[in-house]
């Protein structure tokens, strides 16, 4: 195919946004619709249909949204060396469509084959097409955040319709119409995808890496293709055992330490140092999203045994509130936030990318002591108020929008462009561990008693909330203090 429109021309857009963002946007959006549509199931499902115990539960969760991280460095790896990503696109949404229409067949049966092909498919598109947000910028063009704020706001379009109805088709309906909407869903990503090609000029078109020439790279593409079909049944027995998660857990993080070490040291010192500064955002990023994560896994368990179904005098689904409502918030305050940090800008008042992560970890503690604070407006039976709860995640939203639409920016700020895939597969690598680590405080906060009351459950799960806001707390103060050092490896980066 022959570029129609070349990279310079793309990146040199007038107005406030590249009219190829909103083909991404989209694409995005329906993507996160059938990711979060299928995530706000998992537990709730697992422990309901599969009959699992609620700690099996949490941590099966865990492994689950673990290996779905994990695999986006793997896709991110894939794209920079082989595919590019474009192809990566493609085939990561095929492997999602497929893996729901298994699901779809029969989610029973096929529960982890299902889940299995999403993992390696969510590896493959994820972090790519937040790459290709950053491709359609210069290094140095300032809009290049509000344009992962808007790309930001697409996702939870996607995650709040997907969040909601799918665990409402399957509660009231059937799970398998609710795993069947996640493929039509899917397959409408990968159109949108396909529509956009002509607007992408030559971005993702070729790896980041210098290639080899025409017929060796077909078969490695080849050889990329047939070798994630077959990663996919190991996948499976992984994530039925977490034991085996364990392992796999234990042995990616530091490999890929030791691969990104020894990439860093066939860069400049320049970029050596801002690939260092790249890895402290990595690493506190596993901190908020071990701690965020309870979303779907504790947080969906709390809902659905522990709060009432009244917001602001509606009638609504708890579970469905839970999976929904943080990207609700989202969408809602994105752009306000976007003018909070223009307005501090223009009185040269804006804090610094670190300090911002920082800020991010001080509303995540308050949402917990929220969190902590519903047992105070429960009942007799351990029924508390879902408006308290709902407030919680209003303020761990602006948590998130201080660290992770500013996270995935930054990560194409930091990294030079033969390692932007990688970078960004490391970005979401933490996310993998905080899912991880999320599933392993979920299972510590679970009541140790058989048969535990509601009232139990909430002594349990409040206590847990409480000692992460302490955590997040501390989190948040050390980041803050480590800011000044951050920022001079960051360089000219802001
Ligand atoms: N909610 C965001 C998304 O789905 C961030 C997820 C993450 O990095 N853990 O893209």
């Amino acid at each position: 195919m022959t570029p129609a429109l070349s990279l310079s021309e793309i990146q040199d857009f007038k107005g406030k946004y590249p009219k190829q963002l909103w083909w991404l946007f989209f694409s995005e959006m329906w993507e996160r619709f059938s990711f979060y549509g299928m995530r706000g199931v998992l537990t709730f499902f697992m422990v309901n249909q599969l009959m699992m115990a609620e700690r099996t539960a949490n941590l099966q969760y865990g492994a689950t949204q673990a290996f779905v991280y994990a695999f986006t460095f793997v896709g991110g790896l894939f794209a920079d060396k082989i595919l590019g990503f474009r192809k990566s696109l493609f085939w990561g949404g095929t492997l999602m469509v497929v893996g729901s229409l298994i699901l779809a067949t029969d989610p029973k049966a096929y529960f982890f084959l299902g889940i299995a092909f999403n993992i390696v498919g969510t590896g493959f598109f994820k972090p790519n097409i937040s790459t290709m947000v950053g491709a359609l910028y210069k290094d140095d063009d300032v809009r290049r955040d509000a344009g992962f704020s808007l790309f930001y706001s697409g996702i939870n379009v996607g995650a709040l319709l997907g969040g909601y109805l799918c665990v409402y088709l399957g509660k009231n309906y059937s799970w398998n119409v609710a795993f069947a909407l996640t493929a039509v869903v899917m397959t409408i990503s990968v159109l949108t995808f396909a529509r956009s090609q002509r607007l992408m000029g030559p971005i993702g078109l070729t790896p980041g890496h210098a290639l080899p020439d025409a017929s060796k790279r077909k078969w490695m593409e080849y050889a990329t293709y047939g070798g994630s079909l077959l990663v996919i049944p190991v996948i499976m027995n992984m994530v039925s055992k977490t034991d085996l998660t364990d392992y796999f857990m234990y042995t990616i993080g530091p490999l890929t330490l030791l691969y990104v070490g020894w990439e860093m040291t066939k860069c400049t010192p320049d970029e050596r140092k801002k690939l260092a500064a790249a890895m402290v955002f990595i690493l506190f990023s596993i901190i908020f999203w071990a701690f965020f994560e309870q979303s779907g896994g504790s947080l969906s368990l709390f809902a659905a045994n522990n709060l009432g179904d009244r917001l602001l005098g509606l009638k609504v689904d708890p579970n469905g509130v839970n999976n929904s409502s943080n990207s609700f918030f989202v969408i809602l305050f994105a752009p306000l936030v976007g003018l909070i940090w223009v307005a501090l800008a223009k009185k040269k008042l804006e804090p610094n990318t670190v300090v911002k992560f920082g800020l991010g970890f001080l509303f995540l503690a308050a949402a917990f002591w929220i969190f902590y604070a519903t047992r105070f407006f429960a009942n007799e039976q351990g029924i508390t108020s879902l408006n308290v709860f709902t407030s919680a995640t209003l303020v761990i939203t602006f948590g998130e929008l201080c660290l992770s639409p500013i996270g995935l920016s930054i990560m194409t700020k930091l990294s030079p462009r033969p390692l932007q895939g990688v970078m960004m597969g490391m970005w979401f690598l933490a996310s993998a561990y905080g899912q991880y680590v999320a599933g392993l405080l979920g299972a510590g906060m679970t009541s140790p008693a058989q048969n535990a009351s509601a009232m139990d459950k909430l002594m349990s799960y409040t206590a847990g909330y409480q000692t992460l806001a302490g955590y997040a707390l501390v989190a948040g103060i050390v980041l803050i203090a480590l800011a000044p050092l951050v920022r001079k490896l960051m360089g000219e980066v802001k």
